[in-house]
Formats: C-alpha cells, structure tokens, sequence
C-alpha cells in the first residue's frame, strides 16, 4: 500500500480504499491500483455481474430475456433504458422465473424448463438468453443442461449468460456477456473467417447500444464516407445480423469496457482487427472517422471524412462557442462505467471550457488510468471503484459545479445541490456524433446555469453547507 499521508488527506478515508485514490501531481501514475474486486462493506457504486451482462446483451432486440432469480433482478429492462429499435420490441420486456424460497431450497431447474417452453410457445423467438442471478450461483441450478435441453426441444438457441454474483464484479458480467455473443456468432462446425480474407468495407460497430439512436447517427456518418455497418454489439441487433458479424473486415469499439474481450477473441477466431475509436466529442469525433478512412486506405474515403468532419464542424461549432463563453472556468466531476468514456469526456469538457477536478471509473484498466492521469490537470482526483462518500467528499473538496454519471450518482449530486449530467444508459436524448456534442453541451448548460441552485444555496446549500463550504459561485 503507498503512504497517501502527503496526497490524499486520509482522515474519513477507509484505509484499504486510500490506494485506489490519488492526486494528479501529487503521486506517480502508476500508482494508482485498480481493476481489483470491490472491499467488503465499502458501498461501492459499481453494479453487479448480471447488470455488467444485461446492459450488453439488452439491446438485442429479437431475444427473449431472461432472468433466472428472484424478481427483483428483473427490473433492469428497456424502460428504464435508452436503447431504441428500429425492427422487434420483444427486448422490451423483462421475463422472470421468479425464484421464491421453496425454490432455493428445492433447485429452480424445472421452474426454468417450464419459462423457457411456456414463452418460446408465446413469442415464437429464435433466441433466448438465460442469466444467472446471485441466488443461482448459491442454489447451483445447471443452467448449462436446462438451456441445451430447450434448444433441443424447440430447435432455436437458448444461450445462458453465466452472470451470477460472487463470481467477480461487473466487469466479470461483460465478459459473461461476450462470451454468449460468442457462441451466437459462432457458425456450424466452428469458427472460420467467413469473408474469406477480402477486405470489404465493412465494419462491426462494437460498444453501441443505440441509447436514443447514437448507433443511427454513427452509421449514417459512415455510410457518407463510404463505409458499411455489417451490426452493431449490440445497439437495434438482432439474432440473424449478430450471426453476420464475422463478415466485417474490422471492428470499431466505443465502449472497449464491455467489448475489448470480444474483439481480442474475434481476433483469434476470424481474422478480424479491432480499433478503439469515440464518437464523444467534436476531437475525437473526427479523431475516429479520420482513422477509420486510413484503415481502409482509400483516398476517396479519406476526402470524403474530411468533407463530413469540415461540413458537420461548422454546423455545430457556432452553437458550442455560444455554451462555451457561459460556461467557461466551471468545474466537473466525472465518475463512469468506463475509462475510455471518461478520457473522452475530459475533451469533451475541454471543448466547452469546464476544467474537470475529480475522474473516475468502476472498471478502468491500467493503461486507461494512465491516459487519465496524463491528460489531467495537476491537483485532479483521479480515483477507481469509488463509494458514494467519496464522491460526495471530492465534489466539495474540489468545487465541481457538475457531476456526470448516471442513475446511482444522480441523487449524490442533487443532495450536494450541483448540477448532474445522466451520461448512461437510461438517458434519452443522443450525446454522440457532432449533434451529440450540441446535446452535450445545452444540458451542461442548462444544468449548470440552472436558477435553481440559487435556492438550494438559500435553504442551506444542500450538504455543501454540511461539509463548511460555501457552494461554488455560478
Ligand atoms: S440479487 Fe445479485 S444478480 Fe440480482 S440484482 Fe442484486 S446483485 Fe445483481
């Protein structure tokens, strides 16, 4: 463990948690650790395995979900999503075996063989994808056999999602989601490159979940530089494109959180390099297209992003320069799923004059926390796997004006009484792409600028005035 004493004032700090925590300038980049499991009885923001599972597979849309365990797990379903579909609405729904108490004890296997047959006769479905829940993982149903068993039967494929708890955290829920895509994707007698080597201008957009139709915007820009989207993982999918995806020449991936395990084993299996790209941001916006154009190698589609990224930047630019001037020397916290999001957002920021002062993440690798560190500010908290009195505790100790994150830390910052931006999947409005930008930056407007604040700093200031701090001016 590294002495903090110096970096991080420690008091109120859970010792285990001080490594996990450090101050741009203040300590080396590499040490920060991360990408460790939660600390028992820490009320880490972090989300479970079958959550990290169904907010990749989710978007799937033709599939029959579900969730073998207790009803509460089911919650998680499209309404309180993003995700929109362009074809079947059957994702929309949640499906449950509801496990109650004579079930743990008695196994639930026969309660799920019933589901199964009793909703493929309802919805007629090719695919069904099963996930395992905490109490699963207890009880040790053989979803394995069930689900072999049913795809016999009815002749279509029931995939389970090995996404119990105990088994890591949300980023063991990716990996469990992958690995049934995996098995969609796989054609009969075994893997094989299906585009038999030629270089197609195709790709698969991996890490879009088309929250309010980002993945739309994002294909209509490479359509317009002469690029094809074979399917998106897994943003409007559905189970006959997902079977295509080994046709692509490469695999672009937004949300290399959740999809860097699948693209590093479609690698093996098909032949087919990945590039990191983001479409957050005008920077990196461009940044992805212009990459994209060079992969391909073809001069045409080089002239035709840069004619996209000029005609697209002044469209929005004028409207960006206007939040820019309102906003400019306020402060952002960030504290997201991912870190390849969080780096982008930082630009982001940048874009619209907001220094950030504290970044986070619940499963950042490494080598993201050191881009992190890099391009950050000196005297930026930059903290892994955090809990909600850290955040609350570095939002005061930094002056944010704004946090960003999504549904767990939104009641965080409304107590502070500081502004919130939702940058996760139950948002409703699209933050990629040029017109993402614009949408980014009226919400951070009209959040930060918000009259309202003035009230909360006349009752009281929210716990600002609890932690002796005067809420930062606006
Ligand atoms: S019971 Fe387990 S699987 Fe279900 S929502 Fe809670 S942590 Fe996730």
């Amino acid at each position: 463990m590294i002495n903090v004493s110096t970096a991080v004032p420690n008091d109120n700090l859970i010792v285990e948690r001080q490594s996990s925590i450090l101050v741009k300038g203040r300590q080396r980049k590499n040490q920060l650790k991360c990408d460790a499991e939660s600390i028992a009885g820490c009320v880490s923001q972090r989300a479970c395995v079958y959550c990290g599972a169904r907010v990749v597979l989710n978007p799937v849309t033709d599939a029959i979900h579900l969730v073998h365990g207790p009803i509460g797990c089911a919650s998680y379903t499209w309404d309180i999503r993003g995700s929109l579909s362009s074809g079947s609405e059957l994702y929309r729904n949640s499906f449950s075996t509801d496990l109650k108490e004579n079930d743990v004890i008695f196994g639930g296997e026969k309660k799920l063989a019933r589901a199964i047959d009793e909703l493929v006769e309802k919805y007629k479905a090719e695919l069904v994808f099963v996930y395992s829940t905490c109490v699963v993982g207890v009880i040790g149903d053989d979803l394995e056999a069930v689900c072999k068993a049913a795809a016999q039967k009815h002749g279509i494929q029931v995939i389970p999602v090995q996404s119990s708890g105990f088994i890591g955290n949300k980023s063991a829920g990716y990996r469990a989601a992958c690995d049934a895509l995996l098995r969609l994707i796989e054609p009969p007698g075994g893997p094989r490159p299906l585009n038999n080597g030629r270089l197609v201008k195709s790709v698969n957009y991996l890490g879009d979940f088309n929250l309010a139709g980002e993945a739309w915007i994002i294909k209509d820009y490479l359509k317009r530089i002469g690029v094809e989207v074979n399917v998106v993982f897994t943003g409007d999918s559905n189970y006959r494109d997902l079977k295509k995806a080994p046709e692509a020449s490469l695999n672009i991936m937004q949300c290399a959180g959740s999809m860097a395990y699948l693209a590093r084993r479609m690698e093996v299996l098909y032949g087919i390099p990945s590039m990191r790209i983001s479409f957050l941001g005008l920077e990196d916006t461009a940044a992805s297209l212009r990459r994209i154009a060079a992969f391909f190698d073809d001069p045409e589609m080089m002239r035709r992003a840069e004619e996209l990224i000029e005609q697209e930047t002044a469209a929005v630019r004028p409207e960006i320069e206007r939040y820019r001037e309102k906003l400019s020397g306020k402060k952002a916290a960030i504290y997201v799923g991912g870190g390849f999001k969080a780096i982008s957002l930082i630009k982001q920021f940048r874009e619209i004059g907001i220094d950030v002062v504290m970044v986070g993440t619940q499963t950042g690798r490494e080598e993201e926390y050191q881009t992190l560190h890099d391009i950050s500010d000196d005297g930026t908290v930059i903290l892994d796997d955090a809990n909600p009195s850290e955040l609350e505790r570095f939002m005061i100790e930094q002056g944010a004006h704004l946090l960003v994150g999504g549904v767990k830390e939104r009641p965080l910052a409304y107590k502070l009484g500081v502004a919130f931006i939702d940058h996760n999947h139950d948002r409703k409005h699209p933050l990629s792409g040029y017109v993402g930008a614009v949408n980014f930056a009226r919400e951070v407007y009209s959040t930060v600028c918000s009259p309202v604040w003035k009230y909360a700093r006349d009752v009281g200031g929210g716990l600002y005035a609890a932690g002796n701090k005067a809420l930062p001016e606006r």
